[in-house]
């Protein structure tokens, strides 16, 4: 079926950049996958996870949002943010998701809803990489 290759940036740094069989991410209209040869396309990408697939191997890592490219056989993706699973902290996610759900049960003006609801999702999808690297940490003791 061949490869596709896969760069993940954000303004920060490069997060992943190498050959992989397909990546699943989340679309702002659902969780889409692509395989090698999709035909060209472009999509903003929501907070949630995605999962890069890569000679049987699944590496997962949280993005906040941003934008997602496929052309000529690669995929940009362009994130907010972006944290490879062992890369995480889970204490500090957790720590965010608290403080957002304090607000959104106080928010002190209107427009602190809306960053209050965005940082929670970021922290729901940080919560839910981590939790990957969790899982499989167990399976190998
Ligand atoms: P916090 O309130 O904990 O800073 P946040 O959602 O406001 O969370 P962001 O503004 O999305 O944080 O990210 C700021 C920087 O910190 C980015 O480089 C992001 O990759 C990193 N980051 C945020 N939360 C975590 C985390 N739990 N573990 C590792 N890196 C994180």
């Amino acid at each position: 079926m061949g490869k596709l290759n896969l760069e993940i940036v954000t303004a920060e740094s490069p997060v992943y950049s190498g050959e992989v069989d397909s990546v699943i991410a989340p679309g702002v209209v659902g969780q889409f996958t692509i395989l090698p040869h999709h035909a060209a396309f472009m999509t903003m990408l929501e907070p949630g996870e995605l999962c890069v697939r890569q000679s049987g191997e699944e590496l997962f890592i949280a993005v906040s949002g941003g934008f997602l490219e496929v052309k000529d056989n690669e995929v940009v993706v362009l994130a907010d943010t972006a944290e490879r699973a062992d890369d995480i902290d889970a204490a500090r996610a957790e720590a965010a998701k608290r403080r957002a759900e304090e607000r959104l049960r106080h928010p002190a003006a209107a427009a602190e809803l809306a960053t209050a609801e965005a940082a929670l999702r970021r922290s729901l999808a940080r919560l839910k990489v981590a939790e990957k690297r969790r899982k499989r940490e167990k399976r190998t003791i």
